[in-house]
């Protein structure tokens, strides 16, 4: 029997722990979680983001600010911003979402937020613990973070000596998802578009890490029986079925293939994706205890 893992249930139970942190936080410390989200320009799919970032946040009961700027905002406005974002003490973690127009260095203003508020985990102090191993005092990527909480979840915490692949090496999620399962002892390879014979590759994986962005191109005899598969790929292909013009979502596995050997899979909508929102409030209310000199909880 494969387990689909309900990303959606777990990401519920994640929210469900900070709503009770930030509670108590805020009854036995006097501090209330805050979050700054910051977006420049008009993309649709980044005010979508952005506004169900903001909206988890309030039913966090964080202190939840958005500010939108128009998109001929210059980087010295911007990175004027930040540094106020980094000096205020209500504010506990701040999120850029990017992409940023052309006129503004994404590079520069990510790592013009303090690290200490970094709740995206893209800076380089973040990247740089994650990498020595010191990722209990860092900022983790909320992607990764998420699906090592659904990995855990099947797994359990000690994954000594399991094989994983991770197909994909960005800096949001394949590489530092390596760096988790590294941590977790797992013997870890990450594989990329310059990787010979994939397919063998990934067949010698207990865990299966997908973060390549090309639909269901992982196929179902790429997976080891039993393997964990977890599809961080969102893509939208066409979907005539439902009308002319309308799309759907797929990962970049060929689920129904996957399935059928798989130990346990994450689906694409319901998996990975909702844990990456849970996992930015999370990181939140760690900053927030981090600040107020108290143990956040794990
Ligand atoms: P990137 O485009 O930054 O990286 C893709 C990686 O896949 C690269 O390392 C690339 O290799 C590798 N790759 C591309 N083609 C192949 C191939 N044919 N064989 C092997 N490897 C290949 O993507 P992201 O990491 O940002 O995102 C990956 C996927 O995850 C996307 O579908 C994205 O939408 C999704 N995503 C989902 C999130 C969520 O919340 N669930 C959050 C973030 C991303 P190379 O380096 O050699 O070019």
């Amino acid at each position: 029997m494969t387990t689909v893992i309900d990303g959606k249930l777990v990401a519920e139970d994640v929210v469900a722990t900070v709503q009770k942190a930030a509670e108590l936080l805020r009854a036995e410390a006097g501090v209330t979680p805050g979050l700054a989200v910051v977006i420049v320009g008009e993309d649709p799919a980044s005010q979508v983001y952005v506004a169900s970032k903001s909206r988890k946040a309030k039913d966090c009961g964080f202190h939840s600010v958005q500010h939108t700027l128009p998109a001929e905002t210059s980087q010295a406005d911007l990175l004027a911003l930040i540094a106020g974002l980094n000096a205020d003490p209500e504010i506990h973690g701040i999120l850029v979402q990017l992409p940023l127009p052309e006129q503004i260095d994404s590079g520069a203003v990510i790592q013009a937020i303090a690290p200490e508020k970094d709740v995206d985990g893209f800076t380089y102090v973040n990247v740089g613990k994650l990498g020595a191993g010191a990722a209990e005092t860092a900022f983790v990527p909320c992607t990764p973070a998420g699906s090592m909480v659904l990995i855990e979840r099947v797994r359990g915490r000690d994954l000594s000596g399991l094989n994983a692949v991770v197909v994909g090496r960005s800096n949001i999620v394949g590489k530092p998802m390596a760096n988790l399962l590294l941590a977790a002892n797992c013997t870890v390879t990450v594989a990329h578009s310059r990787t010979h014979d994939l397919p063998a590759l990934c067949r010698t994986a207990d865990i299966l890490v997908a973060a390549v962005g090309r639909p269901e191109m992982i196929r179902g005899d790429w997976v080891k029986e039993g393997a964990t598969v977890i599809d961080v790929g969102i893509n939208r292909i066409p979907a005539p079925e439902k009308g002319e013009g309308k799309q759907r979502l797929v990962g970049d596995v060929a689920y129904a293939e996957a399935e059928r050997r798989a130990g346990a899979i994450t689906p694409v909508p319901g998996g990975v994706g909702p844990m990456t929102i849970a996992m930015l409030m999370a990181n939140t209310l760690v900053s927030a205890c981090r600040a107020a000199g108290r143990t956040p909880p794990r």
